[in-house]
C-alpha cells in the first residue's frame, strides 16, 4: 500500500526510482532497526533494503523488505543497479556533496525529491500508534517512579539517568533525546538538557523526556515542585496549565496548528506571560522526534486523523524560572486520544 504510493509519486515526479537514505524514512520502509547504515531502492519492479557485510544477519532478521549487502562503496553499488533509470534523491536529506557525487556517477541526472516519504509518514497507521502507545506507557511508568526519587540534595544528572535506567528496563529502545532536567534558575532554559546541578528545596523541576520502542518516540513534559515554591512559580505553573488543557482540548480534525497556537498564546496573555512563550504549541512525532505537522505561528497546518502531535506551552523568565508542560496525542477521526497519561495536578516532593 505505502509502496504503491511511492511509485506514484516518484513516477509523477518523472524519475523511475528513489533511493532512501534518511534513517526514518529507511526504516519506516523497512523496519530495519540500525536504518543509519541502510538504504532503501525503490523502483517500479523492485522494493529493496541495501546495507554493508556487518548486517548479513541482523538485516534478514529484520527487514521487512529483500537485502541486498553492498561492497564497500554503497554510492557506486546503487549507481550500478539504477543503470538506465533516473534515480530520485532525497534531497532534503543527502549532502550536497553526496548529491554531486551521485550525478557524475548515474548514467542520468538524479531527480531531487523533497518529504516524498515524510508525508507519507504524517498519518500513523494503527500498528504505528499501538507503537506510541506503548512508548508513551514506558514514559509514564518512567514519571511515575522518578517521583519517588526527586528530592533536595539529588543532582539532576542522576534524576535523568535514573529515568534512563528505569525505561530501558521497561523495554524502551533508548531514550527519545537527551533527557531535559531543569531545575530552579535552570528551569528558565527551554532545553536544560540536565547538568550537574544540585537540586535544592523551592525549586520547581521541568522534565521533558520520552522512551523510544521499536523506532517510535514518545515526549512529554512535567513539572515537579520540591518544596515550597514561590507564588510567581506557581502563578506560571497554574497559567501554563490552563494554556496547555484548553489546547489540547481544542484537537481535532480540521483544526490548524497556527490557530491553536494562539489559543493556547491568548490564555498566556490573560495572565500575562504571553512573551515568555518562546517557542511553538507542539509538533509531530514519530520514528523522528520532531516531524510533521508543526503546531506554531508560523506554520499553518491543518490536523488530520493519524497525527501524533504534542502540545507543550511552556513560559521561561530569565532569572525566575520556567514551567512547560507537554502532552503527546494522536488525532481521531472525532477529536482527539492523549496517550501521554501521567497526572498535570501540581504536584509538591
Ligand atoms: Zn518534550
Ligand atoms: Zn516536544
Amino acid at each position: 500500500m505505502v509502496l504503491k504510493q511511492i511509485r506514484e509519486r516518484i513516477n509523477q515526479l518523472g524519475a523511475d526510482a528513489l533511493l532512501v537514505t534518511n534513517p526514518a524514512n529507511v526504516r519506516y520502509l523497512s523496519q530495519f532497526r540500525s536504518p543509519e547504515d541502510g538504504r532503501v531502492f525503490i523502483s517500479n519492479d523492485q522494493a529493496v533494503l541495501i546495507t554493508d557485510g556487518r548486517y548479513i544477519a541482523q538485516a534478514d532478521q529484520e527487514s521487512s523488505l529483500e537485502v541486498e549487502i553492498a561492497p564497500q562503496s554503497w554510492l557506486a553499488y546503487v549507481s550500478e543497479k539504477a543503470g538506465n533509470l533516473r534515480l530520485a534523491l532525497e534531497a532534503d536529506h543527502l549532502t550536497h556533496s553526496m548529491f554531486e557525487k551521485f550525478a557524475e556517477a548515474l548514467s542520468q541526472k538524479p531527480i531531487a525529491s523533497n518529504g516524498l516519504v515524510a508525508e507519507l509518514r504524517l498519518h500513523k497507521s494503527p500498528k504505528e500508534i499501538d507503537l506510541l502507545k506503548e512508548a508513551a506507557r514506558i514514559t509514564d511508568a518512567a514519571f511515575g517512579h522518578i517521583l519517588n526519587y526527586i528530592r533536595a540534595g539529588v543532582q539532576e544528572i542522576d534524576v535523568a539517568l535514573e529515568l534512563e535506567r528505569f525505561m530501558r528496563k521497561q523495554g524502551a529502545e533508548s531514550k527519545s533525546f537527551e533527557i531535559i532536567v531543569a531545575s530552579g534558575y535552570r528551569s528558565a532554559m527551554p532545553h536544560g538538557v540536565a547538568s550537574d546541578k544540585v537540586i535544592e528545596m523551592g525549586d520547581l523541576v521541568t522534565l521533558d523526556f520520552g522512551a523510544k520502542f521499536a523506532g517510535y518516540h514518545a515526549d512529554m513534559t512535567r513539572a515537579v515542585a520540591v518544596g515550597e515554591i514561590s507564588d510567581e512559580l506557581k502563578a506560571m505553573y497554574d497559567a501554563v496549565l490552563e494554556a496547555q488543557t484548553t489546547a489540547l482540548n481544542a484537537l481535532a480534525p480540521g483544526k490548524n496548528g497556527q490557530e491553536l497556537d494562539a489559543l493556547a498564546r491568548s490564555l498566556l496573555a490573560k495572565a500575562g506571560l504571553e512573551q515568555y512563550f518562546s517557542h511553538g504549541l507542539g509538533h509531530g512525532v514519530g520514528l523522528d522526534i520532531h516531524e510533521g505537522p508543526r503546531l506554531s505561528k508560523q506554520v499553518s497546518q491543518v490536523l488530520e486523523p493519524g497525527m501524533a502531535v504534542t502540545v507543550e506551552p511552556g513560559v521561561y523568565i530569565p532569572g525566575n524560572g520556567g514551567v512547560r508542560i507537554e502532552d503527546l496525542a494522536v488525532i481521531t477521526e472525532s477529536g482527539f486520544e492523549r496517550l501521554s497519561l501521567s497526572s498535570k495536578d501540581f504536584v509538591q516532593v
